[in-house]
């Protein structure tokens, strides 16, 4: 059987929060209650709960694509209160869309013994899409739980999940 872990992606107050600087949209909330719901099932069988966070420097070169957003030690980059992180959940800073691009997740995994994540968070078709690319190209079985995703564009939102389970082989549920 596989060991599990919980990933919940960017749900930081520039993503998540309507004053925020790449508000993801209306959908936000819904997003925000379900992912609720998946902590505290995840909780309740003890799975490790991982926390992907978006931490720029202010003069990251993401930003001659995207606004400034999730600048180091600006309540933008904070995680959502609705979804703060408690004792023993893992917080993982990362600069890209991959949450495996050069961070500590895949060690911290591997460290877990994790062999599969469960995906949650935004947006679907950047980080999300691109961290699940990264964790099947390292052979680790990927879960996306598309209730718990959102995107500023339905369009790509649903393209994304479609490339997550057709060429990346993610289980979509
Ligand atoms: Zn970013």
């Amino acid at each position: 059987m596989s060991k599990k872990a919980l990933i919940i992606i960017d749900m930081v107050r520039d993503f998540i929060e309507p004053d925020g600087k790449l508000y993801i949209g209306p959908d936000a909330d819904k997003v925000v209650d379900a992912i609720s719901q998946e902590i505290k099932r995840a909780r309740a069988c003890k799975q490790p709960i991982i926390y992907l966070c978006d931490l720029h420097e202010k003069d990251d070169s993401e930003f001659e694509m995207f606004p400034p957003h999730c600048i180091v030690g600006t309540p933008g980059a904070e995680i959502v209160d609705a979804l703060k992180p408690q004792p023993g959940d893992i917080v993982i800073p990362k600069r890209r869309y991959s949450g495996f691009f050069q961070t500590d997740l895949d060690l911290t995994l591997r460290e877990l013994g994790i062999d599969e994540i469960l995906l949650t968070g935004v947006c679907t078709n950047i980080c999300n899409l691109y961290t699940a690319a990264d964790g099947r190209m390292l052979n680790y079985k990927v879960t996306a739980l598309k209730d718990c995703m959102s995107s500023f564009d339905e369009e790509a939102h649903r393209f994304a999940l479609k490339e997550m389970e057709k060429t990346l082989g993610v289980n979509v549920v």
